[in-house]
C-alpha cells in the first residue's frame, strides 16, 4: 500500500540500498508477534505473493477468497482453512490484502506458537518489515526503516538483502518496479474513464494477474506476458 505522509513522518532519516546494512535485526522476533496483528488491509498482495501462497499451499488463487483446502507447509496435511485474502481498495484499484480476522485482528497464517506457519511463503510486505520502499521518482526505489513500527528493544544491523530474503533478487526488483509502475498507469488510465469503465478494469486486472494461476516455474516470464496484454 503506497503512503501519502511525508517521508520525514515515517522513517529513520535514512536511505538505503539492497546491499546496505540497517538496524533491524530483531533476534528472530523471539517471543514477539506483534507485526502479525492489528495491521489492518495494508498488507497488500503483489502478483508474485498470491502465486506464491497458492503455490506453496497447492489451491488455486481465487480458492484463497474463501474457505477452501490447502496443504500446510508445516505437517503437509490437507486441511480445510478460512479465506486467506479479501478484496479492498488500495491506491485506486481493486486488489487483495491478507486477512486480518477475530477480535484480535490477527494474521490466519499465525501458528499458536506466535510463529509465521507460512515463512517461507509470506508475502512481500511480511518480508519487509519494518522496512517499506520509497520510490522517489527516478524509476527506482530506496529502502527505509519505518521509524516506530518494530517495538523490539535491541536491534542489530543487518544486510537488507539478507532480511528480504527473497530469491533471484535481481528478478523480483524488475518485477516490482514494473508493478509498480503499471499500477500507476493504471490508475491513470482510469482517471479518464466512466466509473463502469474504470470497474471493469479493475476487475480485469485481479482476474488477469492475481487469479488466473501462473506455471509454477515461469511468474516472472508469464507476467512479462500479461503486461504485454495491457500495452496492444
Ligand atoms: S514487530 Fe518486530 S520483533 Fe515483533 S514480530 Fe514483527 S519484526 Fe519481529
Ligand atoms: S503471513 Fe506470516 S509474517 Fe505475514 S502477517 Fe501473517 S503470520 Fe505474520
Amino acid at each position: 500500500m503506497y503512503r501519502d505522509q511525508s517521508i520525514e513522518e515515517i522513517y529513520d532519516g535514512k536511505f538505503y540500498g539492497i546491499n546496505d546494512l540497517a538496524k533491524i535485526g530483531c533476534d528472530g522476533c523471539k517471543g514477539c508477534s506483534a507485526c502479525c496483528h492489528g495491521m489492518g488491509n495494508s498488507i497488500v498482495f503483489d502478483p508474485l505473493d498470491v502465486h506464491r501462497l497458492a503455490t506453496g499451499l497447492l489451491c488455486a488463487p481465487a480458492a484463497l477468497l474463501q474457505e477452501h483446502e490447502e496443504t500446510r507447509p508445516e505437517s503437509g496435511a490437507r486441511v480445510l482453512c478460512p479465506a486467506r485474502m479479501e478484496l479492498g481498495v488500495a491506491d485506486g484499484l481493486i486488489l487483495p490484502h491478507l486477512i486480518m480476522g477475530g477480535a484480535e485482528e490477527t494474521c490466519t497464517f499465525l501458528n499458536e506458537e506466535g510463529r509465521c506457519s507460512v515463512h517461507a511463503l509470506r508475502p512481500g510486505v511480511c518480508r519487509l518489515f519494518p522496512l517499506g520502499r520509497f520510490y522517489d521518482g527516478s524509476g527506482d526505489y530506496t529502502y527505509i526503516v519505518q521509524a516506530g513500527e518494530c517495538p523490539y528493544p535491541v536491534k542489530t544491523k543487518v544486510k537488507i538483502k539478507k532480511w528480504i530474503d527473497t530469491p533471484d533478487y535481481e528478478r523480483y526488483h524488475r518485477f516490482v518496479l514494473k508493478w509498480h509502475a503499471f499500477q500507476k498507469e493504471m490508475q491513470g488510465r482510469m482517471a479518464g474513464v466512466e466509473a463502469e469503465a474504470a470497474k471493469a478494469l479493475c476487475i480485469r486486472i485481479l482476474q488477469v494477474f492475481y487469479l488466473t494461476p501462473y506455471p509454477a516455474d515461469g511468474f516472472f516470464e508469464e507476467f512479462e506476458r500479461r503486461l504485454k496484454e495491457f500495452h496492444v
